[in-house]
């Protein structure tokens, strides 16, 4: 599939379910963050049909981004899936009878990433290291502590 993102309206007049099964390149999501990467491609599966006056795009969609671990730094494999995308537009919305979901995917997946992470399934061999210099009362006051909290989207 060439345009992997674009519904074609007449093609599902009459009822027609048009099944979306595609691999993407991770570059649609558009994530220039030093510490973000997608390694491997978008998986998506689902479909699209039309109602009276409605396009509805229904998918699952995965993917696997590497944060860094907010202790220690090391590349952290985390898995980023939305398990129910649905996505309705007005069919008269559409005037060139051509919907692009790219944007409204992106949208959905980046607000599924994780913040922060932390490696080994959330027990990092170097937290030991660092709690001994921190009260739990200081790690409440300065949730500032983890980096990460400044991602744009
Ligand atoms: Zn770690």
């Amino acid at each position: 599939m060439s345009e992997p993102f674009k519904i074609y309206i007449d093609r599902l007049r009459g009822g027609a379910n048009q099944v979306i099964d595609a691999q993407l390149d991770p570059s649609f999501l558009d994530v220039n963050e030093p510490d973000l990467s997608f390694p491997e491609p978008v998986q998506l599966k689902g479909d699209a049909y039309l109602t009276d006056e409605h396009l509805i795009i229904h998918l699952k969609a995965s993917a696997k981004a590497i944060r860094l671990c907010a202790i220690c730094n090391q590349p952290t494999p985390t898995e980023v899936v939305v398990h129910n995308f649905y996505h309705t537009e007005m069919i008269q919305d559409i005037p060139s009878a051509v919907f692009d979901f790219r944007e409204v995917l992106r949208e959905a997946l980046l607000i599924e990433i994780p913040l922060v992470v932390e490696c080994n399934e959330g027990k990092c061999p170097e937290r030991g290291a660092i709690a001994p210099f921190m009260s739990s009362k200081e790690r409440k006051e300065n949730p500032t502590y983890f980096p990460f909290t400044d991602i744009d989207m």
